[in-house]
């Protein structure tokens, strides 16, 4: 049997972004995927307890704290914990080893992220879902890399 996929959920047109937007990603690879029911979305911000729309956050790293609040420093970490937990748990029961989440997302973001300080500047910092997923073994691409993913997938699936 073929594994499945987990996928970001606004990258498949779910309005779950901050914004109450998506971040739908056409691809004709992917909506087959998707006929053939392997793919598995989560929006784990929703998954933590957070409405849609909500307020933008960012991770706010010290040398001895992550923490992620919002811009009106409302502290969300609990929640993005929560969300990264559920996700985790639903890879294990899917025995999933593979992701595509959206890029840049404090929580989906699989390579950068923002400082925590609203000013649009990104570092290497992976979101707090995602970091987890990588922890646990599993590859995690983003919508910018989806010829790798594909690749990937055809490799090892
Ligand atoms: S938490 Fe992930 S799935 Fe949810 S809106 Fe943000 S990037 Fe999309």
């Amino acid at each position: 049997m073929q594994h499945k996929i987990l996928v970001s959920a606004c990258l498949m047109g779910e309005e779950v972004r901050y914004d109450g937007k998506h971040n739908l990603v056409e691809h004709i690879t992917l909506n087959k995927l998707k006929t053939q029911n392997r793919l598995i979305l989560v929006c784990p911000e929703m998954l933590g307890g957070l409405p849609t729309p909500r307020e933008p956050a960012e991770i706010i790293t010290t040398s001895k704290t992550i923490r992620v609040k919002t811009e009106q420093k409302i502290d969300v970490t609990a929640q993005f914990i929560e969300g990264a937990n559920k996700t985790l748990q639903i890879c294990l029961d899917n025995k999933i080893d593979i992701a595509l989440m959206a890029a840049k997302s404090p929580s989906c973001g699989n390579i950068e992220t923002y400082n925590g300080e609203f000013n649009r500047t990104l570092i290497k910092q992976a979101g707090i879902t995602a970091q987890l997923l990588q922890k646990n073994g599993i590859k995690v691409f983003n919508q910018n890399q989806l010829n790798e993913f594909f690749k990937y997938l055809e490799q090892t699936n």
